[in-house]
């Protein structure tokens, strides 16, 4: 048998760090990835044989556990139909309906194959339609790795932003604007100097990627406010929060409706989608009917739908309502087993994600998210890991529940908590 620690040796020497996204490496938290054999339900079996209880989910996707029966039969009726056509099929029309039943701002879409086309479209179309350059998005907020959101901001609040990584002109992230998540009057300011030029903010409705920071009350209503009144586009990104924080996701949840929207994860069931839609009139100037050109050639795969449509028509049928309270309850044992040990933590929680953020600040930014004590985190990963559980490897991370997770699995959770050594 090949141990992941082989694996991993063979990995580093054909694939930049052994892995194909860095997170993944585990090099935040100080050791090496563990492969992955097999998954089902809340469990991962890594190929050394080890049974992990899973709460990344593959970063959120698998909201019905892994390997749910009724998505991987769809997935697989439709790959022995034939895995791609390049040409339009059923399941891409299927799977867009079954969208807007759950999500009516999104009139029209376009299916993509990762979040980051999905973004990086919902930008360009945003650009075309409006004839402005500039977007303002939020400190600590990711969406995907396109060009023009890999912009980190400068010292002070809502500067001009410069690259976050090489390979980045800066002229692409000149149009860039920064401004700290939850501060309405940061926005506010940008619109005010800018706001002519300011074709769309782009925020994650519940931000995910510095940690979960839910929207304080009123910042999303107040950004579709200024929007409207400037004339700008707001896009939520809801690829983590799309079919998860509701099955209409945080637009639904807070009644705040976007322009456009961007999805991935949970939309594909496990498969590579991802998908930009909104108002009609929008998506109207979308190639062929209008000039924004955006293309794929995997687009509206058809067993990515399959999957796609098998999960949201499961997901109608399931209690959001109970896991939410399941998760909640899990969260706050959790944070217990963990204050009893002597460390401050902070406990940001939404539907079936939640955060416990080690540090005795509480966490409304990514500023105040980067108070966290990352050494502590990077042991407790280690140990929970050593016992069975598999936690982001990263303290700036969600922690993910699903509907396959059982009461069993929280308490064998727990019960590795109370056993870590700080
Ligand atoms: N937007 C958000 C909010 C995300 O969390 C992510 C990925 N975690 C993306 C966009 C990019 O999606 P992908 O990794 O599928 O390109």
């Amino acid at each position: 048998m090949t141990s992941s620690v082989d694996w991993f040796r063979r990995a580093q020497d054909v694939l930049p760090g052994g892995v194909n996204s860095p997170v993944r490496a585990c090099r935040g938290v100080g050791c090496d990835p563990l492969f992955i054999g097999s998954a089902r339900g809340s469990r991962m079996r890594t190929v050394d044989g080890q049974e992990l209880i899973d709460f990344v989910l593959s970063w959120g996707p698998m909201i019905l556990g892994h390997c749910d029966p009724e998505v991987i039969e769809a997935a697989r009726a439709a790959v022995e139909r034939g895995s791609s056509y390049g040409a339009p099929c059923p399941g891409e029309v299927e799977l867009a309906e079954a969208v807007r039943r759950l999500m009516p701002g999104m009139e029209m879409m376009r299916m993509v194959s990762s979040g980051t086309e999905a973004t990086m479209s919902a930008l360009r179309l945003a650009r075309g339609f409006t004839g402005r350059d500039k977007l303002i998005k939020f400190d600590g907020c990711y969406h995907g790795h396109s060009d023009a959101f890999l912009a980190s901001a400068g010292s002070g609040l809502a500067t001009l932003s410069i690259p976050g990584t090489p390979g980045v002109p800066a002229d692409v992230v000149a149009h860039t604007l920064i401004a700290p998540y939850n501060d309405l009057e940061a926005v506010e300011d940008l619109f005010n100097r800018h706001g002519r030029e300011i074709a769309c903010v782009i925020v994650e409705p519940a931000a995910g990627n510095m940690g979960l920071v839910p929207p304080e009350p009123g910042f999303l209503e107040g950004l579709r406010a200024l929007c409207t009144r400037f004339g700008a586009l707001l896009i939520f990104d809801e690829v983590i929060t799309g079919f998860r924080l509701s099955l209409g996701g945080a637009q639904a949840r807070y009644g705040v409706r976007p322009d456009l929207t961007t999805l991935g994860k949970i939309i594909g069931g496990g498969f590579p989608v991802g998908c930009f839609g909104g108002r009609r009139e929008i998506m109207e100037h979308v190639a062929p009917v209008g000039a924004v050109y955006q293309a794929g050639t995997l687009s509206g795969n058809p067993a990515a739908m399959a999957a796609g449509l098998a999960t949201l028509r499961r997901l109608e049928a399931c209690d959001y309502d109970a896991l939410e309270r399941r998760t909640l309850a899990f969260a706050r044992d959790l944070k217990s087993v963990l204050e009893e040990k002597g460390l401050p933590v902070q406990m940001n929680h939404v539907a079936s994600i939640f955060t416990l953020f080690f540090t005795k600040t509480p966490v409304t930014d990514f500023d105040t998210a980067k108070t966290m004590d990352t050494e502590a985190y990077a042991t407790f990963f280690r140990q929970m890991r050593e016992a069975g559980v598999n936690l982001a490897p990263s303290g700036y991370e969600c922690t993910f529940t699903s509907f396959a997770h059982t009461e069993e699995d929280f308490a064998a959770t727990l019960d590795a908590a109370r056993r870590v050594r700080f």
